[in-house]
């Protein structure tokens, strides 16, 4: 990519009311079969534009055709029973009623494979596709079949492979997995958490990320964040593990977050995809705070692998507000580019 510091968005944006409740995650939609198809596409198109008029350089279908990160995902995978429920620990933070894995799992048609052709029909610039991370799925479901969040894991790699390689024929540059679980569940991530990853990245030839957080503004995420202490240190048990692996990307949270900047020493080398908004709070952050965040992270970050992104997904936010943080996050980015083209 040859501008420097290209901006983009850790993944899901709110959807218009005509399509689903808005500031509400699990939204239930509003249309129904052939209607609910064109919705979707329909909001795809209105995301993508709203991401080109904030200068948003590398772009997404801003998760419109999804109700959630990963359920979404596993709905349409066989091997899952969506009406027998039971209630789990998700991410060892709040408890939500889940399905059950009943057998073996497999995908038997593309998921997403027709939305990304949609979005690349829309637009000439790179687009960046997310999908749920293997451990991060089996953290939401109750396995009554491999017993083994290991084997389930590496089921889903497998899965997850699959699709990523149609997504990459249908013209995605950048293929990110979503994977919050790496903030929780350590000794797993280091174990196999990160070779299940790179089984799901196997053979790729486009760029891969993996985005680590710390979660939607939702009252869940903001009491455990709450329980965390004044330094936020989750990244340094799993960072030098990835700066080793195949990953071309970490996305992470940066901007109001208690994560010591300096941990990012620990990726040097990778490219960076450094949270400079925040999505727990409706406060629209100006383009100077959103430099600020960039200028700290660049001490340890080279310039041409920093791409100023969103700390998380901004579904939950309104539309006004998302767009203004947009803005913000291109406006900030202009500044540093500036700044770094008078320091040649
Ligand atoms: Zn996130």
């Amino acid at each position: 990519m040859k501008l420097l510091l290209p901006t983009s968005t850790a993944g899901s944006l709110p959807k218009p009311s005509w399509l689903a409740q808005p500031e509400k995650l699990w939204s239930p939609w509003k249309l129904d079969n052939e209607e609910l198809t064109e919705g979707k596409h329909d909001a795809l198109r209105v995301s993508l534009q709203e991401q080109q008029q904030a200068g948003i350089d590398i772009v997404s279908d801003g998760e419109q055709t999804r109700q959630h990160f990963v359920t979404t995902f596993i709905e349409q995978l066989s091997g899952v029973d969506f009406d027998k429920r039971k209630t789990v620990k998700i991410r060892n933070r709040y408890d939500a009623s889940v399905p059950t894995v009943v057998g073996p799992v497999s995908r038997q048609r593309p998921v997403f494979v027709e939305d990304a052709k949609v979005l690349r029909k829309q637009t000439d610039k790179p687009i960046k596709w997310a999908l749920p991370g293997p451990m991060t799925m089996i953290d939401t479901l109750y396995d009554d079949h491999y017993k083994s969040r290991e084997k389930l894991a590496w089921e889903f790699a497998k899965i997850l492979n699959q699709e990523a390689k149609e997504l990459e024929a249908a013209g995605v540059d950048i293929i990110q997995f979503d994977e919050p679980a790496f903030n929780v569940f350590f000794d797993e991530v280091n174990e196999w958490g990160i070779a299940a990853l790179e089984r799901a990245i196997e053979g790729l030839k486009c760029e891969t990320a993996v985005h680590i957080c710390y979660g939607y503004g939702i009252k869940a995420n903001t009491d455990w964040k709450n329980t965390l202490g004044t330094e936020w240190r989750q990244y340094e048990e799993v960072f030098p593990k990835l700066q080793k692996s195949n990953i071309d990307i970490i996305s992470l949270e940066c901007h109001n977050s208690r994560v010591p900047i300096e941990l990012l020493e620990l990726i040097r080398g990778k490219k960076v995809m450094v949270g400079a908004i925040d999505v727990a709070t409706d406060e629209i952050e100006t383009p100077e705070e959103v430099a600020d965040t960039l200028r700290k992270a660049l001490q340890f970050v080279d310039a041409d692998k920093l791409y100023p992104c969103t700390n998380c997904g901004m579904a939950p936010l309104s539309r006004s507000i998302a767009r203004g943080k947009l803005s913000a996050l291109s406006q900030g980015a202009e500044i540093i580019r500036k700044e770094l083209q008078e320091q040649l």
